[in-house]
Protein backbone atom coordinates (compact mmCIF):
# COMPACT_ATOMS: atom_id res chain seq x y z
CA UNK A 1 0.00 0.00 0.00
CA UNK A 2 1.36 3.32 -0.89
CA UNK A 3 1.03 5.56 2.07
CA UNK A 4 1.42 8.93 0.82
CA UNK A 5 -1.34 8.67 -1.51
CA UNK A 6 -3.81 7.21 0.68
CA UNK A 7 -2.97 9.72 2.44
CA UNK A 8 -3.88 12.53 -0.23
CA UNK A 9 -6.82 10.61 -0.82
CA UNK A 10 -8.40 11.88 1.99
CA UNK A 11 -7.24 15.25 2.11
CA UNK A 12 -7.34 15.92 -1.58
CA UNK A 13 -11.36 14.82 -1.08
CA UNK A 14 -11.75 17.05 1.83
CA UNK A 15 -9.56 19.95 0.47
CA UNK A 16 -11.36 19.68 -2.74
CA UNK A 17 -15.18 19.57 -0.66
CA UNK A 18 -13.98 22.67 1.75
CA UNK A 19 -11.39 24.42 -0.38
CA UNK A 20 -11.24 27.17 2.13
CA UNK A 21 -9.97 24.79 5.20
CA UNK A 22 -7.40 22.33 6.23
CA UNK A 23 -7.87 18.94 7.21
CA UNK A 24 -8.51 19.07 10.65
CA UNK A 25 -8.30 15.36 11.13
CA UNK A 26 -4.73 12.57 11.46
CA UNK A 27 -6.11 10.25 8.88
CA UNK A 28 -6.00 5.90 8.35
CA UNK A 29 -7.10 4.79 5.33
CA UNK A 30 -6.88 0.74 4.68
CA UNK A 31 -8.19 -1.64 1.94
CA UNK A 32 -9.25 -4.99 2.99
CA UNK A 33 -11.53 -8.13 1.93
CA UNK A 34 -13.64 -7.96 5.08
CA UNK A 35 -16.10 -5.59 3.55
CA UNK A 36 -18.69 -6.29 1.56
CA UNK A 37 -18.10 -5.97 -2.28
CA UNK A 38 -17.78 -2.25 -3.01
CA UNK A 39 -18.63 -1.32 0.43
CA UNK A 40 -16.89 1.18 2.41
CA UNK A 41 -16.73 2.94 5.58
CA UNK A 42 -15.98 6.24 7.50
CA UNK A 43 -15.06 6.36 11.51
CA UNK A 44 -14.19 9.64 12.97
CA UNK A 45 -13.13 9.20 16.56
CA UNK A 46 -12.36 12.73 18.23
CA UNK A 47 -10.02 14.02 15.56
CA UNK A 48 -9.01 10.35 13.85
CA UNK A 49 -10.67 10.13 10.29
CA UNK A 50 -10.62 6.47 9.57
CA UNK A 51 -11.52 4.56 6.27
CA UNK A 52 -11.79 1.53 5.54
CA UNK A 53 -12.42 0.63 1.93
CA UNK A 54 -12.88 -3.08 0.08
CA UNK A 55 -10.12 -4.08 -1.77
CA UNK A 56 -11.92 -3.81 -5.08
CA UNK A 57 -11.74 0.16 -4.76
CA UNK A 58 -7.93 -0.63 -5.10
CA UNK A 59 -7.77 0.03 -8.53
CA UNK A 60 -10.93 2.19 -9.35
CA UNK A 61 -10.04 5.94 -10.98
CA UNK A 62 -9.28 8.43 -8.43
CA UNK A 63 -11.49 11.07 -9.55
CA UNK A 64 -14.12 8.54 -8.56
CA UNK A 65 -12.81 7.46 -5.23
CA UNK A 66 -12.52 11.37 -4.18
CA UNK A 67 -16.19 11.32 -5.20
CA UNK A 68 -16.83 7.61 -2.43
CA UNK A 69 -14.71 9.41 -0.04
CA UNK A 70 -16.64 12.71 -0.48
CA UNK A 71 -19.68 11.25 0.31
CA UNK A 72 -18.54 9.62 3.54
CA UNK A 73 -16.84 12.65 5.21
CA UNK A 74 -20.17 14.96 4.02
CA UNK A 75 -22.19 11.96 5.82
CA UNK A 76 -20.17 11.67 8.85
CA UNK A 77 -20.34 15.50 9.05
CA UNK A 78 -24.15 15.74 8.72
CA UNK A 79 -23.81 17.60 5.54
CA UNK A 80 -24.94 18.13 2.10
CA UNK A 81 -23.62 19.05 -0.65
CA UNK A 82 -22.78 17.43 -3.87
CA UNK A 83 -19.32 17.83 -6.38
CA UNK A 84 -18.55 16.55 -10.09
CA UNK A 85 -16.70 13.75 -7.98
CA UNK A 86 -20.08 12.83 -5.98
CA UNK A 87 -21.60 12.67 -9.21
CA UNK A 88 -18.60 10.88 -10.60
CA UNK A 89 -19.26 7.99 -8.41
CA UNK A 90 -23.16 7.83 -8.29
CA UNK A 91 -22.54 7.27 -11.89
CA UNK A 92 -19.70 5.13 -11.10
CA UNK A 93 -22.54 3.04 -8.55
CA UNK A 94 -25.09 3.01 -11.70
CA UNK A 95 -22.74 0.70 -13.40
CA UNK A 96 -21.46 -1.93 -10.73
CA UNK A 97 -24.80 -3.93 -11.77
CA UNK A 98 -23.49 -4.28 -15.42
CA UNK A 99 -20.24 -5.45 -14.14
CA UNK A 100 -20.99 -7.55 -11.33
CA UNK A 101 -20.70 -11.28 -12.04
CA UNK A 102 -23.94 -13.19 -11.49
CA UNK A 103 -23.01 -16.62 -9.40
CA UNK A 104 -25.81 -16.50 -6.67
CA UNK A 105 -29.03 -18.00 -7.44
CA UNK A 106 -32.07 -19.98 -5.82
CA UNK A 107 -34.70 -21.84 -7.74
CA UNK A 108 -37.68 -20.56 -6.04
CA UNK A 109 -36.28 -17.32 -6.25
CA UNK A 110 -35.31 -17.83 -9.47
CA UNK A 111 -38.20 -18.96 -10.90
CA UNK A 112 -40.14 -15.59 -9.63
CA UNK A 113 -38.06 -13.36 -11.48
CA UNK A 114 -38.60 -15.21 -14.40
CA UNK A 115 -42.60 -15.10 -14.21
CA UNK A 116 -41.75 -10.97 -13.71
CA UNK A 117 -39.28 -10.63 -16.49
CA UNK A 118 -41.63 -11.98 -18.32
CA UNK A 119 -45.04 -10.17 -17.11
CA UNK A 120 -43.25 -6.86 -16.59
CA UNK A 121 -40.17 -5.92 -18.06
CA UNK A 122 -40.41 -7.43 -21.76
CA UNK A 123 -37.93 -9.98 -20.41
CA UNK A 124 -35.40 -7.58 -21.11
CA UNK A 125 -34.52 -7.65 -17.37
CA UNK A 126 -30.61 -9.06 -16.73
CA UNK A 127 -30.90 -11.84 -14.02
CA UNK A 128 -29.47 -10.10 -10.67
CA UNK A 129 -28.20 -12.35 -7.93
CA UNK A 130 -30.81 -13.82 -6.04
CA UNK A 131 -30.74 -15.31 -2.58
CA UNK A 132 -32.17 -15.80 0.66
CA UNK A 133 -30.90 -13.81 3.97
CA UNK A 134 -31.98 -13.84 7.23
CA UNK A 135 -35.19 -15.51 8.45
CA UNK A 136 -35.70 -11.82 9.83
CA UNK A 137 -38.76 -9.50 9.57
CA UNK A 138 -37.03 -6.65 10.37
CA UNK A 139 -35.38 -6.57 6.24
CA UNK A 140 -37.94 -7.99 4.05
CA UNK A 141 -36.26 -7.69 0.90
CA UNK A 142 -33.32 -5.59 0.09
CA UNK A 143 -31.68 -4.63 -3.57
CA UNK A 144 -28.29 -4.07 -3.12
CA UNK A 145 -26.22 -2.07 -6.04
CA UNK A 146 -23.10 -2.99 -4.78
CA UNK A 147 -22.83 -6.54 -5.87
CA UNK A 148 -26.19 -6.61 -7.72
CA UNK A 149 -28.20 -8.39 -5.78
CA UNK A 150 -31.73 -9.02 -4.38
CA UNK A 151 -32.32 -10.75 -1.11
CA UNK A 152 -35.31 -11.74 0.07
CA UNK A 153 -36.20 -12.92 3.70
CA UNK A 154 -36.62 -17.03 4.01
CA UNK A 155 -39.60 -15.49 5.99
CA UNK A 156 -41.27 -15.65 2.55
CA UNK A 157 -39.91 -19.40 1.53
CA UNK A 158 -43.26 -20.36 2.42
CA UNK A 159 -46.21 -17.95 1.08
CA UNK A 160 -48.57 -17.58 -1.94
CA UNK A 161 -46.73 -16.77 -4.95
CA UNK A 162 -48.45 -13.64 -5.32
CA UNK A 163 -47.03 -12.44 -2.12
CA UNK A 164 -42.97 -13.41 -3.12
CA UNK A 165 -43.44 -11.93 -6.67
CA UNK A 166 -44.49 -8.69 -5.02
CA UNK A 167 -41.26 -8.47 -3.00
CA UNK A 168 -39.54 -9.05 -5.83
CA UNK A 169 -40.80 -6.99 -8.18
CA UNK A 170 -40.27 -3.91 -6.00
CA UNK A 171 -37.03 -4.73 -5.87
CA UNK A 172 -36.61 -5.67 -9.22
CA UNK A 173 -38.06 -1.93 -9.61
CA UNK A 174 -34.71 -0.49 -7.81
CA UNK A 175 -32.57 -2.25 -10.20
CA UNK A 176 -34.99 -0.84 -13.33
CA UNK A 177 -35.06 3.01 -11.58
CA UNK A 178 -31.89 2.86 -10.00
CA UNK A 179 -31.79 6.08 -8.06
CA UNK A 180 -31.57 9.83 -8.27
CA UNK A 181 -28.78 11.82 -6.41
CA UNK A 182 -29.83 15.63 -6.05
CA UNK A 183 -28.96 18.22 -3.29
CA UNK A 184 -27.13 15.54 -1.58
CA UNK A 185 -29.34 13.30 -0.90
CA UNK A 186 -30.13 10.22 -3.00
CA UNK A 187 -33.88 9.18 -3.19
CA UNK A 188 -34.94 5.43 -4.22
CA UNK A 189 -38.80 5.24 -4.49
CA UNK A 190 -39.44 8.03 -7.18
CA UNK A 191 -42.82 8.98 -8.71
CA UNK A 192 -41.82 6.85 -11.99
CA UNK A 193 -40.88 4.04 -9.53
CA UNK A 194 -44.04 4.40 -7.25
CA UNK A 195 -46.35 4.43 -10.64
CA UNK A 196 -44.46 1.20 -11.91
CA UNK A 197 -45.18 -0.24 -8.74
CA UNK A 198 -49.18 0.10 -8.84
CA UNK A 199 -49.01 -1.83 -11.87
CA UNK A 200 -49.07 -5.00 -9.59
CA UNK A 201 -52.41 -6.62 -9.83
CA UNK A 202 -54.07 -6.16 -6.50
CA UNK A 203 -50.79 -4.47 -5.26
CA UNK A 204 -52.89 -3.18 -2.22
CA UNK A 205 -54.21 -5.94 -1.71
CA UNK A 206 -50.53 -7.91 -1.24
CA UNK A 207 -49.17 -4.55 0.76
CA UNK A 208 -51.88 -6.03 3.44
CA UNK A 209 -50.92 -9.58 2.78
CA UNK A 210 -47.62 -9.08 3.77
CA UNK A 211 -48.43 -6.46 7.06
CA UNK A 212 -50.52 -9.56 7.90
CA UNK A 213 -47.34 -12.03 8.11
CA UNK A 214 -45.42 -9.67 9.63
CA UNK A 215 -47.93 -8.64 12.39
CA UNK A 216 -48.26 -12.90 13.11
CA UNK A 217 -44.14 -12.59 14.41
CA UNK A 218 -45.17 -12.21 17.50
CA UNK A 219 -42.27 -9.72 18.51
CA UNK A 220 -41.89 -7.94 15.80
CA UNK A 221 -41.63 -4.02 16.61
CA UNK A 222 -40.89 -2.82 12.84
CA UNK A 223 -39.74 -4.04 10.08
CA UNK A 224 -37.76 -2.00 7.50
CA UNK A 225 -38.58 -2.84 3.71
CA UNK A 226 -35.56 -1.15 0.83
ZN1 LIG B 1 -37.92 0.00 -1.91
Amino acid sequence: MDKKENMNLIEESYTRLFPNQELPYTTYLEYNKRLADFNANIKLEVNHLSLHLNLQWKDIDKEIKIGLVQSLILKILKKRTTTPNIDLYNNFIKQIPLLTPKTETDPILEASFHRLNEQFFFNQMEKPNLKWGKDSHRKLAHYNFHDDSVTVSTLFKETPQEILDYLMYHELLHKKHQFNHKNGRSSFHSPAFKEDEAQYPQYKDREQDITGIIRKKKRVRFWNWF
